[in-house]
C-alpha cells in the first residue's frame, strides 16, 4: 500500500484528478471537495464525485463509464464455517467498510496467515460476504515473504494451489489449498462492456501513465455482471510498479490480438 493510505483498508482507488487550477480555489471550496471525496470513497484521492443519474447503468457518471483502477491489497475470503472456527462459535463477519462493488465489504476481522517454517503475515483483512471456499489473495512480494509459491489465478480457481494456516483469536484452520496471486481483472456491467466492445471473459489492456514509470498491463480479464461497476483490480506489486497514486492518466482498451503472433 502507499504511504498516504491506511494499511488496514484493503482497497484504494485511483481516479482522474481534477484539472482545476488550485490557485483560484478558496479554502472553503477545497474543504468541501475534501469532505465530498471522503464521503464518496473513504480514502479516495478523487476530488468530488458528481452523482450518477438514476437512469445510468451502475457506476456511470454524466452518461459515461467512470473508470476506476483500484489496488487490492492482500486479503482473504472465508467460509461461514471457518469464520466460526477462527472467531468463535456464532461469529459472523462484521462489515467495516463497503467496497466500491455493491454488496462487498472489508470486514472488521483480520487473520494471521502462516506459511512454512513459521513465516507469517500477522494481519490479513477478511473481505465479505463469506464464500463457498476460503481463499487467500497475495501479491508476489507477500508470497515471497511467506515462503509460499502462490500461482497467478483468477478468483475461485484454486484447484492445485498451495495452502497455508489461518489463525484467528478463537482457533486456527489448515487450508489445503487456496493461496493465490489474484490475476488482474476488470469488473464491469453490460453497458460498460458494450461501450468497450468486449464480453465477459475477454482480455483487455490497461495503460497507466505515471512520471518515469508508466506501465501497460495486458491480460486484464473482463468480468461482466449486470450489477458491477467499472473497476480494474490490480495487486499492490502492480500498483506500486506504476506508482498508481501519482498516475496522471489511465486508459482501458480492448486487447489487440494483432500484436501477438
Ligand atoms: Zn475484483
Amino acid at each position: 500500500m502507499h504511504c498516504r493510505h491506511v494499511r488496514a483498508v484493503p482497497l484504494h482507488t485511483y481516479r482522474k484528478k481534477s484539472k482545476m487550477n488550485h490557485a483560484t480555489i478558496d479554502r472553503s471550496t477545497i474543504e468541501q471537495l475534501v469532505r465530498n471525496a471522503i464521503r464518496a470513497n473513504g480514502n479516495s484521492l478523487q476530488s468530488g464525485t458528481p452523482s450518477g443519474s438514476p437512469h445510468d447503468p451502475p457506476g456511470w457518471v454524466g452518461g459515461k463509464p467512470n473508470l476506476r483502477v483500484s489496488i487490492s491489497a492482500r486479503h482473504c475470503h472465508l467460509t461461514d464455517e471457518h469464520v466460526e472456527i477462527l472467531f468463535g462459535r456464532g461469529s459472523v463477519l462484521e462489515p467495516e467498510k463497503d467496497l466500491y462493488q455493491d454488496g462487498f465489504y472489508a470486514a472488521k476481522q483480520t487473520v494471521m496467515v502462516v506459511g512454512p517454517r513459521r513465516r507469517m503475515l500477522p494481519s490479513v483483512r477478511v473481505l465479505g460476504p463469506t464464500r463457498a471456499d476460503s481463499q487467500v489473495e497475495l501479491a508476489l512480494t507477500d508470497s515471497i515473504s511467506l515462503g509460499i509459491d502462490a500461482p497467478v489465478r483468477h478468483s475461485g480457481k484454486i484447484d492445485g494451489t498451495p495452502g497455508c494456516v489461518l489463525v484467528g483469536p478463537a482457533g486456527s484452520v489448515q487450508l489445503e489449498r487456496g493461496v493465490i496471486r489474484a490475476a488482474r481483472h476488470v469488473h464491469m456491467n453490460h453497458s460498460d462492456a458494450d461501450h468497450y466492445g468486449v464480453s465477459n471473459g475477454d482480455m483487455m489492456q490497461l495503460k497507466i501513465s505515471s512520471s518515469d514509470c508508466s506501465v501497460v498491463f495486458d491480460d486484464v480479464l473482463v468480468r461482466a455482471d449486470k450489477a458491477a461497476k467499472l473497476e480494474v483490480h490490480i495487486d499492490t506489486d502492480e500498483g506500486n510498479a506504476c506508482h498508481l497514486d501519482a498516475a496522471t492518466e489511465v486508459l482501458l482498451r480492448k486487447g489487440d490480438c494483432s500484436c501477438k503472433n
